[in-house]
């Protein structure tokens, strides 16, 4: 974890004042705009995006990252004191779980309405995603052929017994598929399929999605359910490796995407700068380096994908909102545990 806060921005008492401050600060070349980010992505995907922000804006962005829960816990524990101006973090679980702590403003933006598709942000303006992670099925290309390959469902069929490798169902990624999955198919259909994965599983669960690819690569099981920038990863560094990406569901609702997404907190100091730089990033200059560094899909639709998952072509996502993810996490976390998903 990292922590680097300036001082905050003092309130100024009158507008002659302010506007005093303001010039003696545009003479000495300093922009006394700050806006503190509380993210859950990886430092070293988001830090070159907010440089660029500060090059182009002169706003100073102060970060400070750490795992979605410990972040969550620092916004409940700071509340009306906390210098937090926008949260960012993976999965629209969390970001639907950050809203019901009441941890995020609403916000209204022609802007991020504009750009971020309506099935990518939450439907009370709380949050919105600024990067699509598919959710797909992979498969071992010297033992499967892909026209075998249809949907998720099709997974549970007997003809996949011991050839499929899941991660953990602790992983919000598999929560948030099931929780989809439920909203679609209903509980009981939802129920069965994941019965079968459970009775198809070559081994037992990994506790990520490198782990699935590494056995699907080895031949350990034919076919697995991941994250696309896991695979864009390794393909990156071994091109050879004997992996396929098949996009699942593509005849009926498309494939099962989620996002990661940015909020203005709800006791932003700053609120009309947090607003201002989640804007940015949902603009296209910064969705290509946003979603570049980590082989992840813009939620901008205007903007292309990196050229190393370019060739996966385009797809069709389960246009379902994604905050039904975190709604339903809770009933899917359940669902996954009476069928014996580890
Ligand atoms: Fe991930």
């Amino acid at each position: 974890m990292k922590i680097v806060l300036r001082p905050r921005k003092t309130l100024l008492p009158n507008f002659a004042t302010a506007l005093a401050s303001a010039l003696m600060l545009v003479t000495a070349g300093v922009n006394a705009d700050t806006v503190t980010v509380y993210s859950a992505r990886n430092e070293q995907l988001i830090k070159p995006l907010f440089d660029a922000y500060t090059k182009e804006t002169g706003t100073q962005i102060q970060l400070l990252t750490d795992k979605e829960g410990p972040l969550l816990e620092r916004l409940k524990a700071e509340g009306a004191k906390s210098p937090a101006d926008v949260l960012i973090t993976v999965d629209a679980g969390n970001l639907w779980h950050a809203g019901r702590l009441g941890l995020l403003r609403p916000i209204k933006s022609p802007v991020l309405n504009a750009n971020i598709p309506a099935n990518l942000r939450d439907p009370k303006g709380e949050w919105y995603g600024l990067s699509v992670r598919a959710r797909t099925i992979i498969y071992n290309k010297k033992f499967v052929n892909p026209s075998k390959l249809s949907t998720y469902e099709a997974l549970a069929e007997p003809e996949w017994k011991g050839k499929l490798c899941l991660r953990t169902s602790k992983k919000v990624y598999n929560q948030s598929l099931v929780a989809t999955m439920m909203a679609t198919l209903g509980e009981q259909k939802t129920e069965e399929v994941v019965r079968g994965w459970i009775a198809n599983l070559a081994t037992d669960v990994f506790a990520d999605d490198n782990g699935v690819i590494k056995a699907v690569a080895a031949g350990q099981c034919e076919v697995g359910i991941v994250n696309t920038y896991y695979l864009a990863r390794a393909l990156d560094k071994d091109p050879n490796l004997p992996v396929g990406l098949f996009w699942a569901n593509q005849k009926e609702r498309g494939v099962h995407v989620n996002v990661s997404g940015a909020g203005v907190t709800k006791n932003a100091p700053n609120a009309a700068g947090a607003q201002k730089l989640i804007e940015w990033l949902s603009s296209e200059t910064a969705q290509s380096i946003y979603t570049n560094e980590d082989f992840e899909y813009p939620a901008n639709p205007k903007v292309k994908p990196d050229s190393i998952i370019r060739h996966w072509g385009p797809y069709k996502m389960d246009l379902i909102n994604v905050s039904k993810a975190g709604e339903l996490q809770a009933a899917a976390t359940k669902l996954m545990d009476r069928a014996g998903y580890r």
